[in-house]
């Protein structure tokens, strides 16, 4: 049990760092200054740097002894033109924080400056983990590699959340984010004079059919408890009115929240494709790049997650899964723990150039995770 308080000159440090972050965003694996920055404030209060074979990104450690409990912030920005309506806007042309990740990487370290501050009654020891390149979904692994995971026993992470109000923290045991894959598949067949058909064989007629056919996957073909979303989300062929191209391309995604549908849904489409490319005598060559499983949540981390938020004085919430991917997956393979989504107050959404975070939650971000990681550790010492 702890009864946290941060001081006032804390609570200026730490906005004036979320606003430099914001001001200064940097790409997936470009995260250089961002993580300088959050060095030299981990460096300030003292607090250890693990050294670790990463270009961007770090990790540090309060504590000692075990158990070993992970916290987990990302840090990368993404390619978008800011047009949010906020004094601390990006310098960085084209380049915004639209997906809050600078929140994110400023509330966990004020929890590491707390938690520091209370090194000498921690019962075991916090990894806090600044994580690189989550939009482009190789950083967590990379830090698994790296053995972030060594010893750990749980593992805690946060996303902000704008279809939630300020003040609330989403949770649940399960699935709480997407498995994300991706297709393009491309369609060689043969071109001809638009008036002699009949001399080709023509891929957009091929390409129409594939979409067709792809959006019986979720209608058709899974049960009704079963859930998923596919999209396409992009098509190229043909170059002019009265040529039948030679190829044709198309591109989307699947998200599904558990392995075996995931699975089964990469089945049909192959299946689909080869079926296809047989009926209409043409090649077809799919592409599918898997992404990052579910965000899988353990039942008792879920719950406590939110009996601590309560504790911490937010209102916390069952929520329903999302449809979006998070590489903090990669950890969950391997440590059970939780991810809460932290209502950040919209109204845009994650990823649109207009998207804010409402900084009235980013102070007592850092003091709930600080309860949470304090008193997750006694938890474990207990059971
Ligand atoms: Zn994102
Ligand atoms: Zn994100």
């Amino acid at each position: 049990m702890t009864n946290l308080n941060m001081p006032e000159m804390l609570k200026t440090q730490l906005t004036d760092f979320f606003y430099e972050l914001h001001r200064t965003p940097e790409l997936s694996n470009q995260e250089f200054h961002t993580t300088q920055k959050i060095k030299d404030v981990l460096t300030q209060y003292d607090i250890r740097i693990l050294d670790l074979p990463i270009k961007t990104g770090l990790v540090a450690e309060i504590g000692h002894g075990e158990p070993t409990i992970v916290l987990r912030s990302d840090i990368d920005a993404l390619p978008i033109t800011e047009q949010a309506d906020v004094a601390y806007v990006s310098e960085h042309q084209g380049v915004m924080h639209a997906c809050g990740h600078d929140f994110h990487a400023t509330a966990v370290l004020g929890t590491a400056i707390l938690l520091k501050q209370q090194e000498s009654t921690l019962q075991g020891k916090v990894r806090i983990l600044f994580q690189a390149a989550e939009e482009v979904g190789t950083g967590a692994a990379e830090l698994v590699q790296a053995g972030v995971l060594e010893q750990a026993q749980a593992v805690f992470g946060i996303h902000n959340d704008p279809t939630l109000e300020v003040g609330v923290v989403g949770c649940k045991a399960g699935a709480l984010t997407a498995g994300v894959d991706r297709f393009a598949i491309h369609i060689q067949a043969k071109g001809t004079h638009a008036a002699r058909p009949q001399d080709g064989n023509d891929p957009l007629l091929i390409l129409a059919n594939i979409i067709n056919i792809f959006q019986t996957i979720v209608s058709r073909r899974l049960s009704s408890d079963e859930n998923a979303v596919l999209s396409i989300t992009q098509v190229h062929s043909g170059s002019t009115w009265n040529i039948i191209p030679d190829t044709a391309f198309l591109e989307g995604t699947v998200r599904s929240f558990d392995a075996e549908t995931r699975q089964r849904i990469e089945q049909q489409i192959r299946q689909i494709l080869e079926g296809l490319a047989t009926t209409f005598n043409a090649k077809i060559d799919l592409d599918w790049q898997p992404g990052p499983p579910s965000v899988m949540n353990d039942e008792k981390w879920a719950q406590f997650a939110l009996d601590t938020a309560q504790k911490s004085g937010f209102e916390p919430r069952v929520v329903k899964a999302s449809p979006i991917g998070e590489d903090f997956s990669y950890y969950q393979e391997q440590v059970n723990g939780a991810f809460m989504m932290i209502g950040s107050g919209g109204p845009f959404p994650l990823h649109h150039p207009k998207f804010k975070v409402d900084e009235r939650i980013l102070i007592p971000t850092s003091l709930y995770l600080a309860t949470l990681v304090q008193d997750a550790l006694i938890e474990i010492q207990d059971s």
